[in-house]
């Protein structure tokens, strides 16, 4: 199956977890893809798989906190790959304190690098993603953008939740210029994230009684970046094995 042939996608956070099994289908699916991430050497064995794999990837360096990193980015990704169609925002930090043990300094980072993050992902790609004429973007919000739960910290749970609607915000500003754009809300996967988190009492609250896995995210993701989702736009999708039934 090649989806993707002729399409560049960025995605950020593809170094690793869902990013990184994301960009793989993307590349196996005939995608160029620009790996972007603060890990560089984890985000060059990824390159590295897909080359070896036949496929096309660049890693570049971005942290998505930052506007002038995004903006450089996006230029780097026209230059090489001659346009950006497909825009995964998906680098995200985990937090789980209380609201009393999360001081304001851990409040800023969670919200930066996961809320402002995706408004300077969509602000960053608008042009080349509406030059394109037939742009997707995906960005990766979590369960806990959909309902509340004490295992996701206040600023998580704050920061999912603002991506929810702010997706749903861009789809809408963007309609008319065929760029779609929704929301994807996985449930309990098992990436690194999930370090040091009780992984077992985690996957006993899953109604499937188990952990994800960051291919059956990738699969949702691609699913809606392609034209078979060509009606689908603004919308969320749970993919957390009943978790939020
Ligand atoms: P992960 O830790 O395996 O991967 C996160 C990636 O983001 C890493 O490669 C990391 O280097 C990168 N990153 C972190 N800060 C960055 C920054 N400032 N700029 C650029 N890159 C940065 O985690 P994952 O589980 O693959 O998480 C991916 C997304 O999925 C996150 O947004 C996370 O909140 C969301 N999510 C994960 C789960 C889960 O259980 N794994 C559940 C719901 C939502």
């Amino acid at each position: 199956m090649s989806r993707f042939q002729g399409k560049t996608a960025i995605v950020t956070g593809g170094a690793s977890g869902i990013g990184k099994a994301t960009s793989l289908r993307l590349a196996s699916e005939g995608a160029s893809v620009v790996i972007a991430d603060i890990n560089a050497e984890s985000g060059q064995t990824v390159v590295d798989q897909i080359t070896a794999d036949g496929g096309k990837a660049i890693f570049v360096s971005l942290n998505v906190t930052s506007e002038d990193a995004w903006n450089a980015a996006v230029a780097t990704t026209v230059e090489t790959f001659g346009g950006l169609d497909l825009l995964v925002n998906n680098a995200g930090i985990g937090d789980a304190r209380s609201i009393e043990d999360t001081t304001i300094e851990v409040w800023d980072k969670t919200i930066a690098v996961t809320q402002t993050s995706v408004f300077l992902g969509l602000k960053a790609s608008s042009a080349a993603l509406k030059a394109s004429g037939n742009g997707s973007v995906v960005n990766i919000s979590s369960i806990y953008g959909l309902v509340g739960g004490s295992a996701a910290g206040p600023a998580y749970q704050a920061a999912k939740g603002a991506v929810r609607l702010l997706t749903k915000n861009a789809a809408l500003w963007w309609v008319e210029s065929g760029v779609r754009v929704n929301s994807v809300h996985p449930g309990f996967i098992d990436t690194p994230i999930l370090e040091g988190a009780p992984r077992e009492a985690l996957a006993a609250t899953v109604p499937m009684k188990r952990l994800g896995k960051p291919e059956e995210i990738a699969s949702m993701v691609t699913y809606l970046l392609s034209d078979e989702a060509s009606f689908i736009t603004g919308a969320e999708f749970a993919v957390d094995g009943g978790f939020t039934a």
